[in-house]
């Protein structure tokens, strides 16, 4: 269920597709519900529910991904009636960001909105347990206080506490690590090897491009580059001289509110690089306001004034027209197909124009 056409309904279902696949998922099939709201009890309505229960049986799948915000409660009656693990896209969301966060503070950002995510969601048998205790074990737990914990205290309240500790001491780590970081900041030295990161929209084609750019599976792992994370692959230059790219969390539509901030402070990574490789996906509806939505966040983390390369992608499916458009919009973009490899040698001699050149230390020698 979505909120607008059925065409909004199936772009949104191929972005969820899109994210599933950057979470390591395997799709294996799609199914849309037209309601004009949603149930509060299934989200889909009882009948797409016997439908999806099917089609989980036919498919052998594991998981459900729904692609909005499932209430807890929701989510568990889906989960009883498919017999299998439901995720929404928050939580979908959010997985990805776990895997992409580098920093302290992205990684902090992203505990803080999983574990808000999950508070709520908590379950176990200890809810009926307090339930059936009522005074003493809910209203205890609940209200905090001195003295009501103890024994009699359930484990879903004893999980709820720590998290919600753990939430409190999280907020605070963040609140100071803004501080450093913006000195920090002012006073950082441009990287030993040049890094480059590609951004864009889920599903523009960051990844294909990230492979064909570095022959696959080239995963970096020598000591130069052991700090770095798996989506960071090392590449070389004609002339020899290394660098390095790195797939950065993608843009999603409808980014739920829980998660803007960790999306910031992920994307804020961005930064740190010497140069950004914006991909476009040339078959997208509406290019132009990809690129103005993507160029509105990198200023407000600061990644603006960095050296910008726009990549039209999917040339290879793209429409003439829009191609032409698109050209004489951004007359200095490079047009390729992560999939034909068309263009990817422009493109590869347009990084390396743009790469830093090998900075040269300057010593004052004293007599
Ligand atoms: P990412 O989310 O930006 O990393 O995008 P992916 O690299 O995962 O690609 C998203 C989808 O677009 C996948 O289904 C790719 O097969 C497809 N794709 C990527 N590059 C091209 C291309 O050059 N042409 C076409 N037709 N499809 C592409």
């Amino acid at each position: 269920w979505t909120e607008g056409t059925v065409t909004d309904a199936e772009n949104s279902l191929t972005e969820l597709a899109a994210l599933a696949e950057t979470a390591g998922s395997q799709v294996l099939e799609g199914l849309i519900q037209r309601r004009t709201r949603p149930d509060p009890a299934t989200y889909i309505g009882r009948g797409k529910v016997d439908d999806l229960g099917a089609v989980v049986l036919s498919t052998g799948a594991d998981t459900v991904i729904c692609d909005g915000e499932l209430s807890p409660s929701q989510l568990r009656n889906l989960e009883q009636r498919t017999k299998v693990k439901v995720v929404d896209r928050t939580a979908l969301i959010l997985d990805i960001f776990a895997q992409h966060a580098k920093s302290k503070e992205g990684k902090a950002q992203v505990e803080l909105a999983q574990l808000e995510y999950l508070l709520p969601r908590l379950r176990g048998w200890g809810e009926t347990l307090s339930r059936q205790t009522g005074g003493s074990g809910r209203g205890g737990g609940a209200g905090g206080g001195v003295g009501v914990r103890g024994p009699g205290e359930t484990k879903l309240e004893t999980d709820r506490r720590r998290i919600r500790h753990r939430i409190s001491r999280l907020r605070r780590e963040i609140k100071s690590m803004k501080t450093v970081r913006v000195t920090k900041r002012a006073r950082r030295s441009r990287n030993a090897v040049p890094a480059v990161a590609i951004a864009g929209y889920t599903n523009a084609g960051k990844s294909s491009l990230l492979n064909r750019l570095t022959g696959a599976g080239v995963l970096v792992e020598n000591a130069l580059f052991a700090t770095l994370d798996p989506t960071t692959r090392k590449a070389t230059a004609s002339d020899g001289r290394l660098y390095t790219l790195s797939d950065t969390v993608g843009f999603v539509r409808h980014l739920p509110h829980q998660i803007v901030e960790a999306f910031r402070s992920t994307l804020e990574e961005v930064a740190e690089a010497d140069l950004v490789v914006h991909v476009v996906d040339g078959t997208h509806p509406d290019p132009e306001e990809q690129v103005r939505a993507v160029h509105a966040v990198l200023a407000e983390v600061s990644a603006d004034r960095l050296p910008e390369l726009l990549v039209v992608n999917k040339t290879d499916a793209a429409d003439e027209d829009t191609l032409l458009r698109l050209k004489r919009l951004w007359p200095d973009a490079i047009f390729v197909s992560a999939h034909s490899g068309r263009g990817m040698d422009e493109l590869r001699a347009a990084i390396e124009d743009r790469l830093p050149s090998p900075a040269v230390e300057v010593r004052a020698v004293l007599p």
